[in-house]
C-alpha cells in the first residue's frame, strides 16, 4: 500500500469482469511506472480478495484518490496495444450507450488484436470454423464460448489457429460444431484476399449538378469544426462520383478518409472503383478477413501508408489518423446497426469520431431514414440533392401488376402474366432482367388439409421451409433459425393424413417455375443458400462476387434472388426488373415497415435502366392502390416522407422519441415468466408516481413475447420503453440491468436502444 501524499493514483476498468462489477477501480502508480502508465495503456492489476494479477485499461490519472488505501500497480503489459485518447474516449461512449462491458466496447474498437500476439497471426490456415444460423443468436455458457461465438459472428470464418490463439480449446470448437452452432470445413485463407490489380481508371468530369453538389459539400469539408451532412440523390444519379471528388479534396490537403458501405460482397463495384482511383493507398476492411489479414491492415493503416479505408461496419473504428471525413453509403441500411453486443450504431460512432477529428459526417442515400432526413430538414445536418440520373438515363416506367387479375383467371402461378410477357420481351431483345424475391427456398410452409397442422421447427417458434434440388421431386424440410432439418414427411405428423398442403413460395420454387416458363433463358439465383452451400442439398457453391460477375458478362439472361440482388449493383444491360412479390415487404407488424418497403422498392426499381437503354420495373402485388407502393413506383421520396412523418409525429414514434427494448432470454420458460414480471414491476416503480426516475418521460408498454419467441429452445420476451434516450434514462436502463444480473443467473437480459426491429 502506498503512501498518499506522493502519489500517482491509476483508473482503470479491469478486462474480462462481468457487467455488475464493470466500473472504474482505483490503483495507486508505483514510482518506477509513473510516466509509463498513461491512459489508454493496458496494465497488470491485483485484483480480487485472492490478488490474481488481471489486465486492465487505465481510463485516468489523478493525483488523489478517494480511498485510503489502495493496491499498486504491478506492471505495464508491454505486450499488448495501447489506446489512444479517441479510442479511449470511444470506448467509454460506447460502454454508456450500449450498456456493454468495458472490454467489450475495447474488443469492438481496438479488434481481436489486442488479445492476440502479433506472432500467432502468421499462422496458416487448415480447418475453418463458420457460425451457424443457431449459432448468430445463441448464447452458451462460459466466457471463451461465447467469445468464439463472438468472434464468428463477427468474421466469416475463422481457422482453427487463429481461434486457439483467441484461447479456443480443440475442445471447446468440437462441442460448439456437436451443439448445430458452428460448422467446420476446410478451405484455404488468402492473407491478402482483396489485393488485385488495378489499371487507375481516367477520371470523368462531373456533370454541373454533381460539380453543384460538390461544391456545397466541399465547403463542410473546409470548415475547420465537425460537420454532418446528407446527400440525398436518386439512383443513379452518380453519389458514388461525389463522393469520390470529396474524398480527392480530403486527401490532397493531407486528411485521411473511411468509407462505409453496407456490404463488401455486395458492392464489389464501388470497391474496386476507390481501389483502382487510390491503389496501395486504399485498405479494404470486411467482415471476412481473417485476424491475420485485419492485423496486417491495421498495422498499414497506424504506419500512415493509407489514406483512405472502405469498410462495413466496423471499419469506422480504422485508426487512422487525421480523419477528414466518414461517409456511410446508403446509410439508411440496417446492417450499420450491429446486431451483436456491443449494440451500437454506426452513425453514432461516426459523429463521435468526426466531432474529435473536426470532419465531416457525410451520409449518401436514395432512400435516406427518417431519421437522417428529418435532422437534415430540420437544419442539423446539411441537405445536398441530386435530382437527377447522370447523362442519358431516365427512371424506369413502372407497371404495377395486379395479380387479382391472374388469380380471376384462376392463374396462381408464382411469376403472372404481365411479368412474363415483359420477360419475354427481353429475352427476345437479348437484354438482361433482375427478379427480387423476398425469401429463399421452395415453399414457406407445409400444412395439413386435414387437420390444418403446419409443420414446424421442434426447436423454434416458426414453421419450417421447404427446400429442393434442381430436378427433384423430394424435398428437405429446414428451419431459417436453427438449421434443423428433417425429410419431407409423407403424411401429417398428428393425424397421419396424406393430404399436404404447399404454401408460399421462395427463390427455388420461382427458379423452378421461371425454367419451365422459359426453358431457353440462362437463369442465375442469389441467395443465402448459392453462396454458403450450406445446406448440402444445393446445387450451387458460387459466391455472391462470382454470380454477379458472371451477370455482368453476360452469362446469363435472369438474376433471380433475395434482397441481394436489390443492392447498389450498376447493371448497364438491365433494363427490366420484377419484384415477385411486393406485398410481403409492405405488411409487416413493424413501425418502420412502409419506410423500408419504400426503400426496397426503388432499390429495386433503381436497377434498372441506368445506362442509355430505357428500363421497365414489373411490381406484382394483390393490394395495387397502396400509398408506399403507388410512391415508391414514382420514386417520390418528398412525398412519401411528407405523409409519413405526420404520422409519427401525431403517433410520437421516432425520430420523435426512442424505443429502448429489452430482450429477457431463457431455456426455463417459468423462470422467464417470474423475471420478467418482476423486471416489468420494477421499471413501472421506478417511473412511476413519485419514483426515483418518474421525471423521465417514459412510458413502459406491456411485455410481451418476442416475434419469434422460441429460438433453439431459448425463450425470449421484450419490454419496450418509449423515451428520449437522454444521460438520465441511461442510467435507468444501467440500473435496471445491473439489478438484473446480479440477482438472475438463468434468465439473461439485454438492452438494445432503437432495435432494427420492433
Ligand atoms: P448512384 O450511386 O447515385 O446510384 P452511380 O454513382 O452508381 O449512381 O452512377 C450511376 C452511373 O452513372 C454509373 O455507371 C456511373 O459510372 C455513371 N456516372 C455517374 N456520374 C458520372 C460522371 N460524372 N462521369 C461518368 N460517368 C458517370
Ligand atoms: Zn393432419
Ligand atoms: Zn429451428
Amino acid at each position: 500500500m502506498t503512501d498518499k501524499k506522493s502519489a500517482v493514483y491509476a483508473g482503470v476498468y479491469v478486462l474480462e469482469l462481468p457487467l455488475a462489477a464493470d466500473r472504474i477501480y482505483d490503483y495507486s502508480v508505483p514510482e518506477h511506472l509513473v510516466g509509463q502508465v498513461r491512459p489508454g495503456t493496458i496494465v497488470k492489476v491485483p485484483f480480487s480478495r485472492g490478488n490474481h494479477s488481471r489486465l486492465a485499461v487505465v481510463v485516468r490519472i489523478s493525483p488523489c484518490c478517494e480511498y485510503d488505501k489502495v493496491k499498486p500497480v504491478l506492471a505495464v503489459a508491454t505486450d499488448r496495444v495501447s489506446l489512444d485518447e479517441e479510442m479511449l474516449g470511444l470506448c467509454s461512449f460506447i460502454k454508456e450507450r450500449t450498456f456493454c462491458t468495458f472490454t467489450d466496447a475495447v474488443h469492438t474498437v481496438a479488434g481481436p488484436v489486442d488479445k492476440i500476439a502479433a506472432g500467432k497471426l502468421r499462422a496458416v490456415a487448415e480447418y475453418s470454423y463458420s457460425i451457424t444460423e443457431a449459432g448468430r443468436s445463441a448464447s452458451v455458457r462460459g466466457s471463451v464460448r461465447q467469445r468464439i461465438l463472438e468472434c464468428l459472428r463477427e468474421h466469416t470464418s475463422l481457422t482453427k489457429t487463429e481461434l486457439k490463439a483467441c484461447g479456443a480449446s480443440s475442445k471447446q470448437l468440437d462441442e460448439l460444431c456437436n451443439a448445430g452452432l458452428l460448422t467446420c470445413h476446410k478451405t484455404e485463407l488468402f492473407r491478402n484476399s482483396y489485393e488485385r490489380s488495378f489499371a487507375p481508371s481516367q477520371a470523368n468530369a462531373l456533370s454541373p449538378a454533381q460539380q453543384q453538389a460538390f461544391d456545397e459539400l466541399a465547403s463542410e469539408l473546409d470548415a475547420d469544426e465537425a460537420r454532418a451532412a446528407l446527400l440525398y440523390g436518386i439512383t443513379g444519379s452518380g453519389k458514388t462520383r461525389v463522393i469520390k471528388a470529396l474524398i480527392d479534396r480530403a486527401v490532397s490537403t493531407g486528411r485521411s478518409v473511411i468509407v462505409l458501405v453496407p456490404e463488401i460482397s455486395l458492392t464489389p463495384q464501388t470497391v474496386d472503383l476507390f481501389c483502382s482511383f487510390y491503389g496501395t493507398r486504399v485498405a479494404v476492411l470486411h467482415s471476412s478477413l481473417s485476424p491475420a489479414e485485419r492485423f496486417d491492415a491495421r498495422r498499414r493503416i497506424e504506419s500512415g501508408e493509407v489514406d483512405v479505408v472502405i469498410g462495413t461496419r466496423s471499419a469506422v473504428f480504422a485508426p487512422l489518423k487525421n480523419l477528414g471525413m466518414i461517409v456511410l453509403d446508403e446509410e439508411q441500411e440496417h446492417t450499420y446497426k450491429s446486431d451483436m453486443s456491443p449494440k451500437y450504431h454506426t452513425k453514432d460512432i461516426a459523429r463521435y469520431r468526426a466531432a474529435y477529428h473536426k470532419a465531416l459526417m457525410l451520409l449518401s442515400s436514395a432512400t435516406p431514414s427518417f431519421e437522417s432526413f428529418y435532422k437534415a430538414e430540420s437544419s442539423s445536418y446539411k441537405l445536398v440533392r441530386l435530382t437527377e440520373r447522370y447523362g442519358e438515363a431516365k427512371l424506369p416506367e413502372v407497371i404495377v401488376a395486379d395479380r387479382r387479375l391472374d388469380s380471376a383467371e384462376a392463374d396462381m402461378s408464382v411469376i403472372g402474366s404481365v411479368l412474363s410477357s415483359e420477360i419475354q420481351k427481353n429475352l427476345d431483345k437479348n437484354e438482361q432482367s433482375i427478379l427480387f424475391v423476398n425469401r429463399r427456398g421452395y415453399n414457406n410452409f407445409v400444412s395439413c388439409v386435414m387437420c390444418g397442422e403446419v409443420i414446424s421447427c421442434p426447436n423454434c417458434s416458426v414453421s419450417l421451409t421447404l427446400h429442393k434440388k434442381k430436378n427433384s421431386k423430394s424435398g428437405m424440410l429446414m428451419c431459417h433459425y436453427c438449421n434443423h432439418r428433417e425429410p419431407l414427411p409423407e403424411k401429417c405428423p398428428s393425424c397421419q393424413s396424406t393430404h399436404l398442403n404447399f404454401k408460399g413460395f421462395g427463390t427455388q420454387l420461382a427458379e423452378t417455375e421461371l425454367a419451365e416458363k422459359f426453358p431457353k433463358a440462362r437463369i442465375l439465383r442469389m441467395d443465402a443458400d448459392t453462396v454458403s452451400g450450406r445446406s448440402g442439398n444445393e446445387d450451387t457453391t458460387f459466391n455472391h462476387e462470382q454470380i454477379l460477375k458472371d451477370f455482368r458478362e453476360h452469362k446469363a439472361d435472369i438474376l433471380l434472388g433475395t434482397q441481394m440482388v436489390t443492392k447498389g449493383h450498376d447493371f448497364p444491360d438491365v433494363t427490366l426488373v420484377g419484384i415477385v412479390n411486393a406485398d410481403s415487404a409492405l405488411y409487416l407488424d413493424d413501425y418502420r415497415a412502409t419506410e423500408r418497403a419504400f426503400s426496397l422498392i426503388t432499390q429495386v426499381i433503381g436497377r434498372a435502366g441506368r445506362a442509355s437503354k430505357p428500363g421497365r420495373a414489373v411490381i406484382q402485388t394483390y393490394n395495387p392502390d397502396n400509398e408506399t407502393l403507388l410512391y415508391a413506383s414514382k420514386q417520390d421520396y418528398d412525398s412519401f416522407y411528407g405523409s409519413a412523418i405526420k404520422l409519427r409525429r401525431a403517433l410520437v414514434f421516432p425520430p420523435f422519441c426512442d424505443f429502448a427494448l429489452l430482450t429477457l432470454s431463457s431455456d426455463k420458460e417459468n423462470e422467464l415468466f417470474a423475471a420478467t414480471n418482476e423486471l416489468d414491476k420494477r421499471l413501472r416503480e421506478l417511473i412511476g408516481k413519485g419514483g426515483e426516475y418518474s421525471n423521465i418521460a417514459a412510458t413502459a408498454f406491456r411485455p410481451i413475447e418476442a416475434p419469434v419467441y422460441k429460438v433453439n429452445n431459448i425463450y425470449r420476451m421484450r419490454l419496450v420503453i418509449k423515451c428520449r434516450f437522454t444521460k438520465r434514462c441511461r442510467e435507468l436502463i444501467s440500473l435496471l440491468l445491473n439489478e438484473f444480473t446480479q440477482k438472475y443467473t438463468s434468465v439473461s437480459l439485454s438492452a438494445d436502444i432503437n432495435p432494427t426491429n420492433i
